[in-house]
């Protein structure tokens, strides 16, 4: 490590890796990166990946379409010599109230209103979709045969070894520790290996972001919440498409390796828990044999946990600190930054360069929830 950057990111995680390389190519080269672990060990490495556009609200319809377009072809757009394992199966989104059938026709009028190909069926045809799908007690369907999931190890490496070539720096096992401030603004972090001057800092530690962002007075309103996910052993192809449900708060896949990759998303109180429990996982095989009874025979090889970074209005938050200028923080997606991070980092990356950009930055600001401008989204597990 130097004694000083242009820029210290900090999270190796899809969100820091992506701004640590959208800032790269904008010319902002001088950077250090530095990760507690190693790259990807947070929330990264532990989701679903799922990748849908069918989003409730206009922002997120659009993060999440922009986004994917850059995952359409990110091993070109990061010279990534691997296959970062797209594959757009489709997701089938289940209706199991009248109440949510409404809401997704609201929904569509949003997704269609961007040009994102979604569409309702009829319970006939999610069955054609997924023939193992138990259709009882469903209203209908909405489907999008471009949204779909990606390998979350190999979209970050992409990004970061892009990042790298580039001349960024990354310090893996090497935790922020504290920062200076003076005169009002950013001046060095403190870290386990040495302190480094900066006048720009990114804090993209997820979970541990607003712990951070305390240190410099910044106060952000994300807490940490224990999500649990599991894997089956693999077997012959039976579906091709993500399936989800709102309502019963599931979703379930299976890869292109044959195993299925499920999770369920009760409320818990907050806590920084990494432990599995036997009631998330029975509840979880209950709940998703209901909808596939066909997995019933399927054995369990692995369950981990994970925590979703949640926000008031369960979107992100980018802010930068009134007491530590040039000191931002970026977090709070809970539970759907895998999906929105490549246009997020792009954002981020055109607001420090001094770039345009057709989104305002403004809008994810924590003082949204001062003024009352939430970003309301009705379609989150
Ligand atoms: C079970 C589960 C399923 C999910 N499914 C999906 C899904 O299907 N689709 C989707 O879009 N999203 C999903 N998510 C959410 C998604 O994983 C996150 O929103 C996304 O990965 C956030 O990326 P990040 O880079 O902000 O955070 P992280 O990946 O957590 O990266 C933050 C990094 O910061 C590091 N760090 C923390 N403190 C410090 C410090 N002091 N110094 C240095 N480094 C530090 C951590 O070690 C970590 O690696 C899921 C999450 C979970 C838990």
């Amino acid at each position: 490590m130097k004694k000083g950057y242009d820029a210290v990111i900090i999270g190796g995680g899809i969100v820091g890796c992506a701004t640590a390389f959208e800032l790269a190519k904008r010319g902002v080269t001088d950077v250090l990166l530095l990760e507690k672990g190693f790259l990807t060990s947070g929330a990264t490495g532990r989701c679903g990946a799922g990748i849908r556009q069918q989003w409730g609200s206009e922002l997120n319809a659009r993060l999440a379409l922009e986004s994917i377009r850059i995952f359409e072809h990110l091993e070109e757009y990061t010279g990534y010599q691997r296959s970062c394992e797209l594959h757009q199966g489709g997701y089938l989104l289940v209706a199991y109230s009248e109440k949510e059938w409404a809401q997704f026709q609201e929904n569509l009028k949003v997704q269609h209103s961007l040009g994102i190909d979604a569409r309702a069926v009829d319970l006939k045809e999610a069955r054609e979709i997924v023939p193992l799908l138990n259709t009882d007690g469903m209203y209908g369907a909405t489907f999008c045969q471009k949204d779909g999931h990606a390998n979350p190890f190999h979209c970050t490496q992409a990004y970061a070894l892009g990042a790298k070539r580039m001349g960024v720096e990354i310090a893996a096992y090497t935790a922020a520790t504290g920062f200076r401030v003076k005169d009002g603004h950013i001046a060095a972090v403190e870290t386990s290996r040495g302190t480094v001057e900066t006048k720009l800092v990114i804090n993209c530690a997820n979970t541990r972001a607003p712990g951070l962002a305390r240190l410099v007075g910044q106060d952000i309103p994300v807490c940490s919440e224990r999500h649990q996910a599991l894997v089956t052993e693999p077997v012959a192809p039976l579906m091709d498409c993500m399936v989800m449900s709102f309502l019963r708060s599931y979703y379930v896949q299976q890869t292109p390796h044959g195993s299925f990759v499920m999770g369920i998303g009760p409320r818990e109180a907050p806590s920084f828990n990494f432990q599995t429990s036997w009631q998330n996982l029975e509840r979880c095989c209950a709940v998703i044999c209901e909808a596939l009874p066909a997995l019933r025979s399927l054995r369990v090889v692995r369950h981990w946990a994970g925590q979703y970074d949640l926000s008031p209005d369960r979107n992100p938050i980018i802010d930068e600190a009134e007491q530590a200028k040039g000191f931002y923080t970026v977090c709070g997606f809970s539970g759907h930054g895998f999906m929105v991070a490549p246009r997020v980092a792009v954002l981020i990356a055109n607001y420090l360069a001094g770039e345009e950009d057709s989104l305002d930055i403004g809008r994810f600001s924590a003082k949204r929830y001062e003024t009352g401008e939430l970003l309301l989204e009705p379609a989150v597990v």
